[in-house]
Parts: C-alpha cells; structure tokens; sequence
C-alpha cells in the first residue's frame, strides 16, 4: 500500500480482504478497478435501521422492510420433485409472518435458534397464499443491539456473481467501512475551494465520501448527496465552458461589420409583418455575435411557431451583406423543401441566389449545384445533412444554420466548422422541440442561447381535447362543420418500426372509414406515409397545401415544420402512443393561421399511468417549455433524442428533473471562474486547476471539440 502515493488510485486487490480473486470479480461484474471507483460507487439506497414494520402494516411488493420478533419455527420441508425448501414463522405483536428459503437453508439449520427474538429484513410476497419474506437476512436482537450507532445502511448495486463469490452487502459495507475510516484528509485533497464550501454551505469532500456511504442521521445523507451533485455538475460545466474558450481561441470566424443592402431592402420593403420584441431581442443578440472575429455559437430556442425561420433569414441576409455564403440545415427532405420555398418566396425580386441541395437531388443538377457553391454563384443552400458530405464545398461559408438541433449529433454539428480553410462559419442552432433548462446546460453549456418565449400577435391558444372511441360520431360532426368553413384537418396515425405492418393498416383502415363520412363526390383526402415514393409524397402534400383536399391522412411525415396556416384541426389518433414533445410537435401544425385551432387526441379507454399524465399535460397546456419539463420528468434524459451519445449525462447522482437548483449554482459559479481566471490560475483556484488536470488525464475525450 506504500507505494502507492494516491491512496484512491490503489488496484483494488491490493485492499485489505479482497485478494486477486475478489478483484477481479469487481473488475468483471462492477467495472471497480480502484479504491476511488469503490468509494464512487454509492449507494442506491438505504435501509432505515432505525424502523421497525409491523406484520399486520406490510404488503406484498413493497420495499424491502425490516421487522422485529420471535422465530416460532424453522423447519426443512419436502416438495415436488424432491426440491425441498426451510420455511419458518416469526412472530410480533400484530401477527404471524411466514418466512421462507429456497436454497441456503442447511447453513442456517446450524445457526438459527428457534425461540430467539430476531430482526428480519426482505421484501414481502406472496407464496402458497399466505404474506410472505422470501430469503429475509436473519439477524440476532441480542448481537444487533451491541450496534447502536447504526442508523442507514447503505444498499449497493450488485449482481448474482458478487454474491455467489461472497461479496454480498453485508461484506461490501465492511470493505467500505474500513476503507472509509482509514482515509485521510490528505488522501482525498479537496477539489472544491475553500470559499465556494463556505458560500455554497457544502460539506468536505472527505466528509461527503464517508457520510455517502454511512450516514449517521438523514441530515449527513443530505450533505453528502449534495455536495457530490454539485461536484458532478460543476466539473461538466467547467469541461463545457473550458471547451468553449479554448474553441474560440482556437477558431477564427470573419466578424460582420457591415449591414448592408440585402438586410435593409429586406427589412423595410420585403417583410410581411413587424418583428415581435422577443425576435427583435434575438436578432440584436445574433448580430452582436455575428460582429465579433470568434466564432458564433448560438441556439436558438422558440416553441413551435414562435418565428424562428425569420429570424435565420436575418441572420442570413446579413452574412450576404459581408460578401460571405450561407447555408441551412434541417433535418428531413420535406422540413428542407419547405424552409427553401418560403426562403425563395421571401426573397422575391432581390439578387440572392438561392439553391436545394438533399439526397435526392442527383446527377447533372447536383453537378452544377456543387460547381456553383465552390465558386461562389449561389448565396444560400438549403438542404438535408447531405450538406455535410465531403462532396460540398463552398467557396467561402461564413454561417451556418441548423434547424431541428436536437436530431443532430455533437459531432454533425462540429463537422460544418471544417468546411473552409483558413476560418470556420458562424454557428446558429435551432430547436422547435424547446430543451428544459437543465438538460440545455448539459448538452449545450458551451453554447449561448437565445430564447424566442412569445409568440407572433392574433394567434388564438389552440384548443386541446382528449375524446375516447366512443366520442367518434362527435368528432366526424366537428370535422364536417370546420371544413364546411372551408379550413382543413390533419388526421395523425402512430408509426413505429417495430409494428410498421399494423401501423400501416390502421392508417390505410382509418382512411378507409373517413371515406365512408367524407365521400370522394365531395371530398378529397390527402394520404401520405413514409412507405410512399418521395414523389408521390410530394404531390399529396402538395395538394393539401394548395387546398386541393381537406384531409390530410398522414404518419408522423408531418411532423416536423410543416406549415399550412389553413389547417385548424388536428386529430391524433392512439394519442397514448406518442411521447409528449412529439405530440406537442404535431400540435404545433394548426394553429399557423389567424382561425381558432383544435387539437383532438384520441385514445382508447386503456390507459397507463404515463399516458394519461402525457395527455392530462397536452390539455393542460400549450407551453413548450412546461411540456419539455413535464416530458424529461416522465421519460428521464436519457430517452430524449439525441441525447444518448453525448457522455455528458452519466451522472451517478444528478437528476436532471429535480435538481435544477444545485445545477444552476454550479453552473453560475462555473461562469464566474471561467470569466475571471480562465486558466485557473489564481491561488483560490488551485484544487479546481488540480483536478482538472486529474480529469484530463483520466478522459482523453474531456474536451469533444478539440479533435481535429
Ligand atoms: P417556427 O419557429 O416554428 O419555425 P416559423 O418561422 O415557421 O415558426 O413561423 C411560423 C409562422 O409565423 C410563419 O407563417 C411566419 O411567417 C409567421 N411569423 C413569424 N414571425 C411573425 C411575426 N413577427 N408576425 C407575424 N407572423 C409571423
Ligand atoms: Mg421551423
């Protein structure tokens, strides 16, 4: 042990009652190769060695519980198949208890004493009908008193293997415990200055490490939980931060100084309407970014229909105005054909050329388009993420805009910053689907934000509704009369790969039936999937747009960015399928224009418990932001797209949906470092300097973006 100056970095063999053997059953089952990743292993919870449960309170499938009585029997019992089992009672004030062992009842024939009054401890099921502890851990009352200091006992994730070779939690918490006691100040140097401790009322880190695993009381568990939430978090804001300021040294972008003829020939005679303050507060931001030699890197956050697209198109005109080219982004062929049509349309009689460029453009057209880029003929593209191929290579792109941000991976997003030579384009992200505030300082810390958080006058709040089956002659009315009003209806079907087939024929039934309500002699209905030709695609959507058919019988195609203001009803249908920010996505395709809009979502009667909150939440309200919130509480992060590769969200003890306060003191302190002693190099910043290096060393990967 000597030789190990680090005290944490010692292989875990080396620990006093493992051995090689043990070792390498942690390394295998726990992925623990040190003393420091023993003691950052923390508990998932506790045992309140202070309660003990009645038999006549517990239930079957509760918890695990601990009681207190005397063992009335013990006794080996044949069964079928010549499996035999040892089933005991236990007895305590209110009742008897059933207390049954599979396998290891032998052993405990020698040590159980029939008559002694025992702690018992397990989870309560049911078996042969009767309340029963399966398995419970027996323990003496005489020999358990002797420890009276215990209050929690700390439970550890573990695995069969563990137990089988004998590291069970009772041994693991003696492991721990004599590890945790022989620590030193010394061995675990602080990484937390003094004063942010003092000012954030945070325990030592020594202190946070032993009450973590053996707190005395609930208030030691607190401290010690916190501090090590806020240690997580503060040290992904410094690498997010860190990593920003080393990008914009590294990066060098051309400053656009100059507003020039396209801005203000497109401000003054070409828009359609007056900015609202919100896009007019993002626009002064974008260009006061645009304005500098580093590198803009902003997202852009507005609900659905909030006008982010204008404000992209400003950004543009802009760039234009500084002799450099642009380029747009977005997600899906469909979301791409429309931003460059209306970008087109917008742009109308002034000099700008404007071209599309997805995978679907091919052959002789492409050619040219990619000749024309490298030599400067066209100004803007828009287009899919084929944009990023090697292939496209402009001759002097100076922004870069990427709607729907959250589809696209960090490293999408990196890989336009290489598209020139000698100076990376300005960088303006874009999301629909708004990020709740915690998740966006995790994935996005290194960016700035801008927030569109008001919507363009004369909209109407659109009305949501949850109708089941049997509400349907109600809802064929309602269609009949919004159309008889000359508007138009979307009708939205699930699609999911793994029930593709299924999901298809309901869509083709659904579209079958309306048939019946709304005959062709008099109707026409729109149907598109993404099984269909991109052609055939195009044509219904076409029709739809140009009010050609007044249903639009679709997959989730729709969802993203479609804008057809005429529409006002949206129906959902098994509304119980889709996630929360999907449903709130297509929502987002009514209400476009100036009429009331409806959102009907219709399920079946069976419900769970999550997609009932999902639909209580749609109707509850119309806030982007709120149903961000409500969706990572009921989902997690990790299911939220586009998050999962990023390593940024590993956290041991973070909860994105509730621990919002320490995250923002750990980002806000983070800032304030970062801005007064970027380099760490100020005394008071020595530990926060020294564990960095410490992290650097131990993640080759602690700064993503400075691969090259
Ligand atoms: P999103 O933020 O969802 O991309 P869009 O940019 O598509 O929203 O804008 C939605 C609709 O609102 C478009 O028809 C657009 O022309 C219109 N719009 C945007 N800004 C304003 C405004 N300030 N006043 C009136 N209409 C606006
Ligand atoms: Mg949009």
């Amino acid at each position: 042990m000597a030789n190990y100056e680090d005290k944490l970095e010692l292989p875990i063999e080396y620990v006093k009652g493992i051995g090689p053997a043990k070792g390498e059953t942690f390394r295998k089952e726990l992925n623990i190769h040190t003393v420091y990743d023993l003691i950052h292993s923390f508990p998932f919870r506790y045992v309140d060695r202070t309660k003990f449960h009645l038999v006549s309170e517990v239930r079957e499938d509760s918890d695990f519980v601990q009681l207190k009585g005397r063992l009335l029997k013990f006794e080996k019992i044949k069964g079928k198949n010549n499996r035999s089992r040892h089933q005991g009672v236990l007895q305590d004030s209110s009742g008897f208890l059933e207390l049954v062992w599979f396998q290891g009842g032998n052993w405990l024939e020698k040590i159980l004493q029939v008559g002694e009054a025992y702690i018992v401890f397990g989870k309560i099921t049911e078996f042969n009908g009767k309340k029963t502890m399966a398995h419970p851990e027996m323990e003496l009352l005489s020999d358990a008193i002797q420890i009276a200091s215990r209050t929690f006992d700390p439970v550890y994730s573990s695995t069969e293997k563990m137990n089988a070779k004998g590291l069970d939690q009772k041994v693991r918490r003696k492991i721990n415990r004599s590890i945790l006691d022989g620590l030193q100040p010394q061995d675990v140097p602080e990484n937390i200055p003094d004063y942010m401790l003092q000012k954030l009322r945070l325990c030592s880190r020594l202190s946070a490490l032993q009450w973590i695993h053996f707190p005395e009381n609930e208030a030691q568990k607190v401290a010690a939980i916190n501090r090590i939430k806020f240690e997580e978090f503060f040290y992904v804001q410094m690498r997010l931060l860190q990593g920003k300021i080393l990008r914009k040294q590294k990066f060098r972008s051309l400053p656009f100084t100059l507003v020039g003829d396209n801005f203000h020939r497109f401000y003054k005679d070409k828009m359609q309407f007056d900015l609202t303050n919100a896009q007019k507060r993002v626009v002064r931001e974008i260009r006061a970014d645009l304005a500098q030699a580093t590198q803009m890197n902003r997202l852009l956050q507005g609900d659905v229909g909030s006008g982010k697209t204008i404000v992209a198109l400003l950004s543009m005109l802009l760039a234009l105005d500084n002799g450099v080219q642009c380029c747009m982004m977005a997600p899906t062929e469909i979301l791409a054909q429309q931003h460059f049509e209306s970008i087109q349309k917008a742009l109308d009689g002034m000099d700008i050329q404007v071209a599309f460029l997805t995978g679907s453009v091919k052959g002789k057209k492409r050619q040219q388009i990619l000749e024309d880029l490298s030599n400067g003929l066209i100004h803007i593209i828009i287009g899919t993420h084929a944009l990023i191929e090697d292939t496209v290579v402009f001759k002097n792109l100076g922004l870069a805009i990427v709607d729907e941000q959250h589809r696209f991976g960090v490293a999408q997003r990196a890989s336009l910053w290489y598209k020139n030579g000698s100076f990376v384009p300005h960088i303006l992200v874009m999301t629909a689907t708004p990020i709740p505030r915690t998740l966006a300082m995790t994935l996005y810390g290194d960016l700035d934000v801008s927030i569109i958080d008001e919507l363009p006058p004369g909209r109407k709040e659109i009305q949501t509704l949850h109708k089941y089956e049997t509400a349907r002659p109600q809802v064929i009315a309602f269609m009949h009369q919004e159309i008889a009003k000359g508007r138009q209806i979307y009708v939205v079907y699930p699609l999911i790969e793994e029930s593709e087939k299924l999901d298809l024929q309901n869509l083709q039934d659904g579209y079958e039936r309306l048939l019946q309500y709304f005959p062709l002699e008099e109707y026409q209905i729109s149907i598109v999937h993404g099984r269909m030709h991109a052609k055939d695609k195009d044509m219904e959507m076409q029709r739809f747009v140009n009010k050609t058919t007044q249903i639009m019988v679709a997959t989730t195609v729709i969802e993203v960015g479609v804008n057809v203001p005429n529409a006002s009803v949206m129906i959902i249908e098994n509304a119980e399928r889709f996630g929360l920010s999907q449903l709130h996505q297509l929502r987002g395709r009514v209400g476009r224009g100036a009429d009331q809009s409806y959102c009907i979502l219709m399920s079946g009667y069976k419900l769970s418990k999550e997609s009932r909150e999902r639909i209580a939440t749609m109707v509850r309200t119309n806030n982007g932001f709120e149903i961000a919130e409500a969706d990572l509480r009921l989902r997690g992060p990790g299911d939220i797209q586009g998050t999962q590769q990023s390593g940024l969200l590993d956290f041991k003890l973070l909860e994105l949906s509730k621990d919002r306060p320490i995250m923002d003191a750990a980002r806000n302190i983070a800032l304030r470092i970062m801005e007064n002693d970027p380099k760490l190099e100020r005394d008071i910043h020595q530990p926060i300097q020294q564990h960095v290096a410490k992290l650097m060393k131990k993640n080759k990967n602690w700064n993503v973006y400075m691969r090259s």
